[in-house]
């Protein structure tokens, strides 16, 4: 299937690799997901209805990595355009907000839950909206889509009073999508602070729109070194040659990139294309940071896999590819508790002698300690 030729037929390259015009055409609301399916010849009429809780909007540039018409086999389609399952049964442990957000938030779009670390929720926009994000609760909410003058200004107070916190997490939403004086003015903001030395990025732009990563933001976010770039691949199919520029025009500006992941009934949960996707992403030098267990996020539980089966894919990987391919697996436990690491050992026993070992190979092995 080639989406664009269906739908954006006439549309030259010049266009489609403009980014605004991307954002500008993305298929979005009821009228979006119409004529979505009218192209894909489905009926969604059980998803139309979900757009009266949870927003919907996708770039053309990632409905056109879809490959099959049956929306919830293809692992784009998935992620991205909205279930019936998003309003159907839920369970009695989602939440809108299960890691608490809110309650570590000593300033508004600001949450601050480790000690030399906070997240700062700088807008409530995105280019597509994924269909798992542990965020949803905050799409809807103006008072997040932008940190105003005063807003920063709360922020930049609260981090000057605890100069403990070296570490600011740019997040949302996306805020690679704030327009370019405000993303200067932010990341501005924060440098000024003594305690920060570092920034980090949390964004989805080069997975669903490459073209934003023009060169003009790269040689903005240059003068904010050293800084971050943390994204958001979950499948394969993701990594284009769109995609690859993308990433390689930021790590010429002289910034890292490495990459989180969310573990996706349907999309990625089976060994095979977790183990491409990891060594894909260190093909174009992208560090596999994080491979995340589902949030029992409200709205979410279809996307959610059984902790055991992901403990047992990535105690399978460990050996089985080269260490830089295998991210740190964890969940975000509910209630605000914090990260887990979600690793079963390869130490058995450990005494005061010796130490007991299961190896990547499942040999049982004792070593002495003295
Ligand atoms: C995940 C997270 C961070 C960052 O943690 P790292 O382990 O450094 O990636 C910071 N604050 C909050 C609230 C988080 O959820
Ligand atoms: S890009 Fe990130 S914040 Fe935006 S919808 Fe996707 S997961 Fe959520």
């Amino acid at each position: 299937m080639n989406l664009r030729k269906l739908l954006w037929p006439d549309i030259p390259e010049s266009q489609w690799n403009d980014w605004q015009w991307q954002v500008k055409n993305r298929l979005q609301g009821k009228d979006g997901l119409e004529r979505l399916g009218s192209t894909l010849g489905i009926d969604v009429s059980r998803r139309l209805r979900v757009l009266n809780r949870y927003k919907w909007a996708a770039t053309p540039y990632y409905l056109n990595l879809m490959a099959s018409r049956d929306v919830s086999l293809d692992p784009v389609g998935r992620q991205v355009i909205p279930s019936g399952k998003e309003t159907g049964v839920t369970s009695s442990s989602a939440s809108p907000d299960p890691l608490k957000e809110r309650h570590y938030s000593p300033v508004r779009g600001l949450i601050h839950r480790y000690r030399d670390r906070v997240v700062l929720l700088a807008t409530g926009f995105c280019a597509s909206y994924c269909r798992h994000c542990n965020r949803k609760r905050t799409w809807n909410r103006p008072e997040c889509v932008i940190l105003s003058e005063e807003k920063l200004k709360l922020v930049r107070d609260y981090l000057l009073s605890n100069p403990h916190v070296r570490e600011v997490l740019v997040s949302g939403g996306d805020p690679l999508l704030l327009p370019m004086e405000h993303i200067a003015r932010l990341l501005e903001a924060l440098r000024s602070i003594p305690s920060i030395e570092i920034l980090r990025i949390g964004t989805r732009v080069p997975v669903v729109l490459p073209m934003r990563i023009t060169e003009d933001l790269c040689r903005l976010l240059k003068r904010q070194r050293p800084i971050w770039i943390n994204t958001h691949f979950n499948h394969p199919v993701e990594i284009t040659k769109e995609a690859k520029a993308a990433i390689e025009r930021i790590q010429l500006a002289g910034i890292p990139v490495s990459n989180q992941s969310v573990l996706l009934r349907g999309i990625n949960d089976n060994y095979d294309t977790l183990r491409s996707l990891f060594c894909r992403l260190q093909a174009i030098m992208v560090r596999p940071y994080y491979l995340f267990q589902c949030d029992h996020v409200s709205g979410t539980r279809h996307f959610w896999v059984p902790m055991k089966k992901g403990i047992r894919m990535m105690d399978r990987m460990w050996g089985d590819v080269g260490g830089m391919c295998v991210p740190n697996f964890v969940a975000d436990l509910s209630e605000g508790s914090g990260k887990a690491r979600l690793l079963s050992s390869h130490l058995i026993e450990l005494g005061r002698k010796e130490a007991i070992f299961a190896t990547f190979e499942k040999k049982i092995v004792k070593i002495k300690l003295e």
